[in-house]
């Protein structure tokens, strides 16, 4: 053999994406899978969505075509998204021009960044952010400015309101990615936060980007009295530089069916859809029939479910926090992002990544390890997500893997 033979191939992968490797959430499923470990990494419900939205998938699948829908979206479902607005934005849009049906949340996200931000441009993110953010913005060969998010006293995140304005007035910067509520801390941004993001934006003239995918799962409760999803796109004059996207997989329990949306001005939803034409197309058609009917649920449906993922976030937060982990109960979403270092210390390990691995392999319990999400690793390393979206039964058999940690396991 020749030397040349011998040499490691070069990369196939894509510069822009090398540094990238496989998600971290692919990357602990597959890990949970083969230690047998209860699976609190991943963010997916491991019960199944309700019955009546199955139901309309499946005489959508049988009764209606199965041929490309439209570009947008289906008009049955972009309707019901616009009249879904209407009731939660008090506002009336254009399903025609300004409701885009994607691909899960994340090909929206992938959407909106390729079809509005320029090469170059630069892109304000809160970190810890959702990884795909991050990426997106390498493909679209744009930069990222990250804002921390960092946890006071109580182990409740906020920003620094001038490292945000820092960030906002750098030169070239076309849009701000806000996702509330937001994983994995679980916070809900305020209507202060909100408006001072917003103000910042018309000051600088820069879009924002609002991930909203858990604005159904907000827990107003003791430990958070004040918590309410506020709509970017509801503060004054924000609706004409705002994108806000959401989808159907965490609000019906339907992760795998990967139905998203954005809803814009038709001059921001113009970008989105020259991206989304191109990516996809267009997205599951009978799929896109279910989730119109799903939309049209009660709005009971919609406190019943948060009701349910309280109850599973404080199994879980209660167990946690006699261990010695510390954290403030989130206000929303999926996840508890613990401090873990007093239970790590115990047990002699160093960070997030030690910490995750031991739970993996020792005590059988998938997590995150949330230096992932971070630029400056060093914020993550402290921390660990758990998510709840979980049956009892689940919880309750991590909950009893990880009570071993109380006696050093
Ligand atoms: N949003 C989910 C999480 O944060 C994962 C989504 C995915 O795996 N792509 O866990």
């Amino acid at each position: 053999m020749t030397q040349s033979q011998h040499a490691t191939p070069p990369p196939a992968t894509a510069t822009r994406l090398q540094a990238f490797g496989t998600t971290v959430f692919a990357e602990i499923s597959r890990r949970a899978l083969a230690a047998q470990a209860v699976n609190l990494g991943q963010g997916f419900p491991d019960f199944e969505g309700p019955d009546f939205v199955k139901d309309a998938a499946e005489r959508a699948l049988r009764d209606h075509p199965n041929q490309y829908a439209p570009l947008a979206g289906l008009p049955v479902l972009t309707k019901a998204i616009a009249d879904r607005w209407r009731e939660d934005a008090k506002a009336t849009i254009d399903p025609a021009n300004e409701v885009t049906v994607t691909a899960g949340c994340t090909e929206a996200i992938a959407a909106t960044i390729l079809g509005l931000v320029n090469p170059g441009e630069k892109v304000v993110v809160f970190e810890p952010f959702y990884d795909s953010y991050v990426a997106c913005i390498a493909m679209a060969g744009a930069e990222m400015i990250a804002v921390a998010l960092r946890p006071d006293a109580e182990g409740r995140f906020g920003f620094d309101a001038d490292e945000l304005a820092r960030a906002m007035a750098t030169p070239g910067v076309r849009a701000v990615l806000v996702n509330t509520p937001h994983n994995p801390t679980g916070k809900v941004f305020s209507a202060p936060e909100l408006q001072s993001i917003a103000e910042l934006c018309k000051k600088h003239d820069v879009i924002a980007i609002t991930d909203e995918v858990y604005d159904r799962l907000v827990y107003r409760d003791t430990h958070n009295p004040d918590a309410k999803h506020i709509r970017m796109a509801t503060l004054p004059d924000m609706a004409q530089r705002t994108v806000t996207l959401n989808s159907l997989g965490k609000t019906f329990s339907l992760t795998g069916w990967k139905i998203g949306w954005a809803i814009a001005p038709p001059h921001l939803s113009a970008g989105v859809r020259a991206a989304h034409q191109f990516l996809t197309f267009a997205v599951a058609t009978p799929l896109q029939r279910a989730a119109a009917a799903a939309l049209g649920v009660d709005d009971s449906y919609y406190a019943q479910l948060a009701e349910t993922f309280r109850a599973q976030r404080d199994l879980l937060a209660e167990a946690l926090e006699g261990l010695g982990f510390r954290f403030a109960r989130p206000a929303g979403g999926y996840f508890i992002l613990a401090d873990h270092t007093q239970v790590s210390q115990r047990l002699g390990l160093a960070d997030d990544l030690a910490m995750c691995n031991h739970l993996i392999e020792k005590v059988g319990v998938a997590t995150i390890p949330p230096s992932v999400f971070y630029v400056r690793k060093e914020l993550g390393r402290p921390l660990l997500r758990f998510a709840f979206c979980k049956t009892e039964q689940t919880l309750r058999a991590a909950v009893e893997r990880l009570g071993g940690l109380k006696t050093g396991q």
